[in-house]
């Protein structure tokens, strides 16, 4: 009777109960940390977001990372395309499983006032059913002139679609060429859901060819490049996730034809 293995079965219990208060703990962290993301995406990603609220109680937070439209640092291939405070970087997360795939470029003002122009020029298309995006196709990219790109400019409507695009670009253009500098429009909030309209920002993307003479999905980052060589401004997340992309170089204007704002 002492062989009888006794301990054995009192052991066991024991064992899966360590196991499943393992997988308890685990699961619960994995909780918080899912309401974390959860709960901060949208408003506290990094510093600069938290900016972003202060800076809509008083602009003056941020008013020395504002970048005018025209500007090129070191003379960079891309012109700044509005006037305003970046924000949103490319491949910043805003929530989870989401890359950003391009720079929210935020004015400060309200939508359909602050104007839009063509950051470099080329051959601009607009879709028949594109209320708030127009996206130009650049046959030789500046940085790598083998390769054809697009650079798209997006929410230049009011949340209910009212569109703020230049009456040059009616719903179905395709192929007007624009110079850079060129104004496309203003800067809206157009989301495609006019309860939940986004913040008044110009997304501004540079888009990947499909090799057959058209864009690819902008949705999908994997479709886009990195803007950083472009402007020659900090603009990767993953470079800089907290401090407002600047100009480190020297800065020069472009002798833009501007539009006032419309207020
Ligand atoms: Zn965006």
């Amino acid at each position: 009777m002492l062989n009888e293995p006794i301990p054995l079965k009192k052991r066991r219990p024991r064992r899966v109960i360590f196991w499943i208060l393992g997988i308890l703990i685990v699961i619960g962290a994995i909780g918080a940390f899912a309401a974390y993301k959860l709960f901060f995406s949208g408003s506290s990603r990094s510093e600069r977001w938290l900016d972003y609220w202060n800076w809509r109680q008083d602009p003056d937070k941020v008013a020395e990372f504002v970048i005018e439209p025209g500007i090129r640092c070191d003379d960079s291939a891309f012109a700044f395309p509005t006037r305003g405070v970046i924000f949103g970087l490319w491949d910043e997360s805003y929530r989870v499983g989401h890359r950003h795939q391009g720079l929210d470029i935020f004015p400060g003002t309200g939508p359909g006032v602050t104007p839009v122009y063509a950051a470099h020029a080329g051959y601009l298309r607009r879709l028949a059913d594109w209320k708030s995006t127009v996206i130009i196709r650049i046959s030789e990219d500046p940085l790598q002139p083998n390769r054809q790109i697009w650079t798209y400019y997006t929410h230049m409507a009011d949340e209910e679609g009212n569109s703020f695009i230049s009456e040059e670009f009616p719903p179905g253009a395709t192929e007007v060429w624009v110079e850079a500098g060129t104004f496309l429009g203003y800067v809206g909030n157009y989301s495609g859901n006019a309860v939940n309209p986004t913040g008044v920002h110009l997304h501004i993307s540079i888009v990947k060819d499909d090799g057959e003479g058209t864009f690819t999905n902008e949705l999908d980052i994997n479709n886009t490049y990195d803007p950083t060589p472009y402007f020659n401004l900090p603009v990767d997340y993953n470079e800089n996730p907290d401090d407002f992309p600047v100009c480190a170089g020297t800065l020069t204007v472009e002798d833009w034809d501007l539009v006032p704002n419309n207020e």
